[in-house]
């Protein structure tokens, strides 16, 4: 059905009615006194949701041109990095790390599998001479519905002196990033996950630590040279024609998420991530992650008896719910529902009650209601 199309994928997520219409006005100039005045507003805004007084950098750009900016902004030629691999995004840091001739060591996991904080330490100690720069990490692997541990694998890094550089794509916005009180150097997120925004915007938090390598750094960067986002940001400006719609929305998104109140989205998330990894067990389908390291913005899933791409493709066509599918290794194997951003308790009811009858449809033995029964009790605790 047209219009009815419901995005359960960890990004682009769904986006507010009020956000949409923010946005679907005359673009007005970047250089006015007028987008000045929303640029101020809306840096206040991102420092309170990253909780940080750190420099808060807007960029025209996905996830990955955050990140990328945060990695090459800081880093010379040669410098050992350690980089935390458990599934597609970890990989990524890698390769644009190896693409600036970085010297990277690799810290992996299994997809579904949490990195190991005692690999970090242990490659740290061995480090007596310094040659680790950074350590980066993503906090939320999106790619398998894990939830690494940036808070333990942080004070490694801060014993050893290193900066920590951390994807929070898929976690600022679901759990708590607490930057200021963990000392995390460099922080990239981007406006389609966790911030009820379409695409298009990358947000990157920068330590003054990270800031004391910059002026040494010699990777080569122009249009993502956070120098100069920097410079700008500090007049309430911005170095090139940011997509200023977007910050129409963005403003508007934050004013949502005030009124919510960060521990209420933190437990939003939580609870909605309970509700549906009970769904799972008590339909015996397999989750990919442990509890103790499972995503509060993704859950991922590894059924057994009935294949993923078939309940992926009845979901969509039939009941109009879009879920994500694995990636790399785990094609057809899993499927993952995001809980991300804009997301109720009745949107949970609503996929889980479309994935039972998707099952029945595809004759899996279950019991019918467990699913949603299991998640309603999660919901009304
Ligand atoms: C989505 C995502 C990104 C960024 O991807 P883009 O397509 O560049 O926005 C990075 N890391 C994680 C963990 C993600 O989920």
């Amino acid at each position: 059905m047209d219009d009815k199309l419901m995005l359960m994928i960890p990004g682009p997520t769904p986006v507010p009615e009020q956000v949409l219409l923010a946005m679907a006005k005359h673009p007005i100039g970047h250089r006015s006194g007028d987008f000045s005045k929303v640029i101020a507003e809306v840096t206040e805004g991102l420092k309170w949701l990253h909780q940080t007084q750190n420099d808060l950098l807007i960029l025209a750009s996905s996830g990955t041109g955050a990140m990328e900016a945060g990695i090459i902004n800081f880093l010379s030629s040669g410098d050992r990095v350690l980089v935390g691999t458990n599934g597609k995004f970890g990989d990524r840091w890698a390769q644009v790390c190896e693409a600036y001739s970085l010297n990277v060591t690799r810290i992996s996991a299994e997809w579904g599998k949490p990195l190991d904080p005692e690999e970090f330490r242990t490659q740290l100690e061995a480090d007596t001479d310094k040659q680790i720069k950074a350590v980066i990490v993503t906090h939320s692997e999106t790619s398998a519905g894990v939830l690494n541990d940036v808070e333990t694998i942080n004070r490694h890094v801060k014993a050893h002196g290193a900066l920590i550089m951390v994807d929070a794509v898929t976690s600022l916005g679901a759990t708590t990033v607490p930057i200021d009180e963990w000392g995390l150097d460099v922080v990239a997120s981007g406006s389609q996950k966790g911030y009820m925004l379409p695409p298009g915007l990358g947000f990157v938090a920068v330590s003054p630590k990270a800031w004391e390598a910059y002026p040494h750094a010699n990777l080569p960067r122009f249009y993502l040279d956070l120098g100069k986002y920097r410079k700008e940001a500090a007049k309430n400006s911005h170095p090139f024609t940011p997509p200023v719609n977007m910050f129409f929305g963005l403003q508007v998104a934050l004013k949502m998420m005030q009124k919510e109140g960060l521990e209420n989205i933190f437990a939003r998330h939580q609870r909605q991530m309970n509700a549906t990894r009970a769904a799972m067990r008590a339909l015996n389908l397999p989750l990919l992650a442990p509890d103790y390291a499972a995503s509060p913005a993704i859950t991922s899933v590894a059924p057994v008896g009935v294949e993923a791409e078939q309940i992926r493709s009845v979901m969509r066509k039939q009941f109009d719910i879009a879920l994500a599918g694995g990636q790399d290794h785990l094609k057809g194997k899993i499927f993952r529902v995001g809980h991300l951003g804009f997301v109720s308790d009745r949107d949970i009811l609503t996929a889980l009650g479309a994935l039972e009858a998707t099952l029945q449809k595809l004759n899996y033995d279950f019991t019918p209601g467990a699913g949603v029964s299991a998640a309603a009790k999660v919901l009304t605790a």
